[in-house]
């Protein structure tokens, strides 16, 4: 029977206590970044009021004190993945870093043309770009080991691929997609018996499962600390002394060095060779604490494990439920669709009833791709999330397959009147609500749930697009979910169509048309779209690193009005 008591353990986050209390919003999105705990969040910000100083370089106390805490969180970093010795952990901003410093300090100079360098169909894109480009710089070729119907590599497969040719191996310990514990032991003694050395992706492993890197034997391993209830900015590469002595370092400067002239560097020793700058102090310290703090539950496992089983049938009860990979997860992470609804749309809807997915690629696009996706849905949960919130989940779920618009129901009246106002009729089929009716509709609704289901009342006005029209050229660059935008032009007058797989980018169509239909490009020009976002509280749909890409559809009319004044 496990004595882990999540109860307490969610008490350590203050974040996922306040969200609970004050809107009963549920966090299961764990696996982009978890929540702090308290502690972590105390001691980075005592760091700052009390100790700050910067590390290796001051002849004064406070900058030894600093050094000392900084080294000892290295020392917590060691045992936490039982490297040999301090000199094989090098601190990085994150995985990217470390799987990028690999790239150019070891690779680059290890792979040539007509080498091999493998990875597997289910990296994270971070495991994917650099070595990628490594291999078309260098004439290699970049093999892909498949996955299963499970999302499995297979050892059967995976000794067909990994030859002699191969100079790295450089695959996920868990993928942040299939949420599957790859068993990597085989597959790394596979690439060394072929001569290839072998980066391990633990990202998404070290919150949920035991690491020894000298028990696995990996030539490198890499992960982030803001997967790790850690700060953001803070992550680890942990490489064999041998391997990294020879190394060349990956940026040069300040502290990296051991001497310097104007004719020559001599180089700093380990791990500091390639830690150049300051580093991230305060984030060293916080991880160094997130793992201390959760080595205190030595029984988590089995709490994460009865999450895991729970949210698997608990989300299989849900009709139209598509996982995208067969079987239950390893850990409580699930990608899947519901079917007939795009992903982004259901997310949307799980956000205006206070739960946070993800949706979208998972910056795994070649994998959703081979099974034929643009996206999926998302839930991934760490140890403070508890049985409740996932049958809050189902039970939204269900409410949303069981459709939360009733047929017929249309709160935008009289929609078609800005014909009127702009004194030109529209020639074509499209939304034609006005800039005022928006403006009334969002003065009359309150709170995110209930804008939510606005936008989704007003995807309704929008005329769909015929197959023809959705094509490359009306394709607009930028969206997540696919969509697609055409433009008439009446007596210098512009007239927009739209279309979107996702219901909430047409909803949100009809409010970017409500700003431009029928202008002229001189008008168009001058339109505060901003402003307006403002006024009916949608600014975050603008935000332009969010996925849906409303600031995309803007750029496109934007552009099209531009061209028109230069012709
Ligand atoms: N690899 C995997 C498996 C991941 O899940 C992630 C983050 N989603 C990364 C690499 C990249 O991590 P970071 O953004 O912290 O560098």
């Amino acid at each position: 029977m496990s004595s882990f008591n999540p109860i307490e353990f969610r008490k350590k986050f203050p974040l996922i206590q306040s969200l609970a209390n004050s809107e009963q919003y549920i966090y299961f999105d764990n696996a982009a970044t978890t929540q702090k705990f308290s502690s972590v969040i105390q001691l980075t910000s005592d760091f700052y009021a009390q100790q700050n100083a910067n590390v290796h370089r001051g002849s004064h106390r406070l900058s030894a004190q600093a050094t000392s805490s900084f080294e000892q969180a290295r020392d917590i970093v060691r045992r936490f993945i039982n490297a040999r010795c301090v000199e094989e952990v090098i601190w990085t901003k994150g995985t990217t870093e470390a799987i990028n410093l690999v790239a150019r300090s070891f690779a680059e100079r290890e792979v040539r043309s007509g080498d091999e360098i493998v990875v597997s169909a289910a990296e994270h894109h971070a495991n994917i770009v650099c070595w990628q480009q490594l291999a078309q710089e260098k004439g290699a070729r970049l093999v892909v080991l498949p996955v299963n119907q499970r999302g499995e590599i297979e050892q059967h497969q995976a000794e067909q691929l990994i030859t002699s040719k191969c100079r790295l191996l450089a695959i996920h310990h868990v993928s942040n997609v299939v949420g599957k514990i790859t068993d990597v032991k085989p597959l790394i003694d596979l690439a060394h018996r072929q001569g290839a050395k072998v980066l391990i992706d633990g990202a998404q492993a070290v919150a949920h499962i035991a690491v020894d890197v000298q028990q696995l034997d990996c030539d490198f391993y890499v992960f982030s600390g803001h997967k790790l209830f850690a700060p953001t900015g803070i992550g680890v590469l942990y490489g064999k002394k041998e391997l990294l002595e020879a190394m060349r370092p990956y940026q040069f400067g300040g502290e990296m060095i051991k001497h310097v002239s104007f004719e020559q560097t001599t180089f700093n020793q380990l791990p500091f060779k390639f830690e150049p700058g300051t580093p991230n102090i305060a984030g060293a310290l916080g991880l160094a604490e997130a793992i201390e703090q959760l080595l205190q539950y030595p029984d988590i496992d089995g709490y994460e494990r009865s999450l895991t089983d729970y949210l698997y049938r608990a989300l299989t009860t849900i009709s139209g439920f598509t996982p995208i990979f067969d079987d239950k997860p390893d850990i409580p992470l699930l990608s899947f669709n519901i079917a007939g609804h795009h992903h982004q749309d259901v997310a949307a809807y799980l956000d205006s009833h206070h739960i946070a997915v993800r949706a979208g690629h998972h910056c795994a696009m070649p994998l959703l791709a081979s099974k034929g996706l643009s996206g999926s849905l998302r839930v991934s949960l760490a140890p403070y999330n508890q049985i409740d919130e996932i049958d809050r989940l189902v039970a939204v779920l269900q409410d949303f397959v069981s459709g939360e618009l009733p047929s017929g129901e249309h709160v935008v009246k009289g929609a078609t009147s800005d014909k009127a106002e702009n004194n030109t009729s529209s020639p074509i089929e499209t939304s034609t609500v006005s800039e005022q009716q928006i403006l009334t509709e969002f003065k009359a609704v309150k709170g995110w749930d209930q804008k939510h289901r606005l936008i989704m009342l007003l995807s309704k006005q929008l005329n769909r697009l015929d197959k023809q029209q959705r094509n490359k050229q009306t394709l607009i660059e930028g969206c997540e979910s696919q969509a697609w935008l055409t433009v008439t032009q009446v007596n210098g007058h512009l007239f927009f169509s739209g279309d979107s797989e996702a219901r909430l980018i047409r909803g949100l169509m009809v409010i970017i048309f409500s700003l431009f239909q029928g202008k002229t490009a001189a008008q168009i020009a001058g339109v505060d779209v901003d402003g307006f976002f403002q006024r009916i509280g949608l600014m975050q749909h603008l935000s332009p690193s969010r996925g849906n890409g409303v600031r995309a559809i803007v750029a496109r009319i934007q552009l099209i009005a531009s061209a028109a004044i230069d012709q």
